[in-house]
């Protein structure tokens, strides 16, 4: 990765934010401009360069990982090397994220780094962040394979009286033996009337004959996330069950006809969401339409009814929409997507037609 321009890209932005230095706290953030990964990283960009602050746990790992920036490392308060460095620079104005700093924070860092000014900044990295560079979606690619080959594996395990957790347990277990570092979340599998349930924590229900099964999961590779839902049947699907699989079917691909760059993240999710609301079910896909995916699982730009955001080349969002009704259970479909300048090209091979196990 080249650091060195990711860094030359934020200082670009100073003038306009108003800054002559910027206070990286977030951690994902960190790692997109310095390569470190760890619990506890701060970096300062100034005109000068980059310097990376840690703590002496992070000595070997910081100098092994970060790259095009100086490591500094404090033992006991950050604002005290700080000072010295903003002193040093002559900077008046430093900029803070304000998503990653607690207002505690924001009081001490006022009263130690005093007389620099500080100045609020909102989402100056992730916008960068969202562009991603080859590198970047060769290693979600890769995260993504692992995702759709654990689904292969799975299908094997969905038989009648396994759980929801032990499905979920077998999704991690695989994807790690596959290479991932991580879970990208911990995975969703809901079974029954329980795959209605958006965000469910897999339980110890048995699957039965006739379940709808749905499983959300995805893993982390070198930091950069996958995210993939399938819902399958046990036993042959009913009527009713293959008709609204149809239905977010069909909505997932209009969705996906719908992405390409300068497409508004609030008509994307329209153009699924029609489909759904033309089969009388608009009521029953009560969340937006995708996301970004990156270092962070959920992050810029958003595809819902209320996303401002507009899509550009390079972006990686989901495609997931869904269809979720009390009692029958609930159906989702999801799939990674990259945006190309004419439309998009899907980075997963997990078949999307109905699946009966
Ligand atoms: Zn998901
Ligand atoms: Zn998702």
């Amino acid at each position: 990765m080249n650091y060195a321009a990711r860094i030359a890209r934020v200082t670009a932005r100073f003038e306009e934010l108003g800054v002559q230095a910027l206070l990286i706290t977030d951690l994902d953030n960190v790692a997109y401009l310095t390569g470190f990964t760890g619990t506890n990283g701060q970096v300062l960009i100034t005109q000068a360069g980059a310097v990376f602050y840690t703590d002496p746990r992070y000595g070997a790992r910081s100098r092994a990982l970060v790259r095009d920036a100086e490591i500094v490392m404090y033992e006991a308060r950050l604002t005290d090397v700080l000072r010295d460095r903003l002193s040093q620079g002559k900077i008046e104005r430093l900029g803070f994220e304000a998503a990653s700093v607690t207002v505690a924070q924001r009081n001490d860092f006022g009263e130690r780094l005093a007389p620099a000014e500080l100045v609020t900044t909102s989402g100056v990295v992730e916008a960068l962040r969202r562009t991603k560079e080859p590198e970047e979606v060769r290693l979600l690619k890769e995260a993504v394979r692992i995702g759709d080959e654990a689904f292969a594996w799975v299908q094997d395990r969905i038989v009648p009286g396994a759980t929801e957790q032990e499905v979920a347990l077998g999704l991690e277990v695989h994807m790690r033996e596959a290479g991932a570092d991580a879970v990208s979340f911990e995975p969703i599998v809901g079974s029954g009337p329980l795959s209605a349930h958006i965000h469910h924590t897999p339980s110890d229900r048995s699957f039965g004959k006739g379940d709808l099964i749905l499983m959300d999961y995805g893993c982390r590779l070198q930091g950069y996330c996958s995210d993939l839902t399938r819902t399958v049947v046990l036993g042959g699907a009913s009527d009713e069950q293959r008709a609204v699989y149809d239905t977010v079917l069909a909505a997932q691909a209009a969705g996906i006809g719908a992405v390409k760059a300068d497409a508004r993240g609030a008509d994307v999710d329209a153009a699924a969401r029609r489909v759904i609301e033309d089969a009388g079910h608009g009521d029953a896909f009560e969340h937006g339409l995708g996301h970004g995916v990156g270092l962070e699982i959920h992050e810029a730009p958003r595809l819902s009814r209320t996303s401002e955001d507009t899509l550009t080349k390079g972006d990686v969002v989901t495609v997931e929409p869904g269809i979720y009704l009390e009692d029958f259970g609930g159906i989702r479909i999801e799939d990674c997507v990259l945006v190309t300048a004419e439309g998009c090209e899907v980075l997963g091979r997990a078949p999307r037609d109905l699946i009966e196990l």
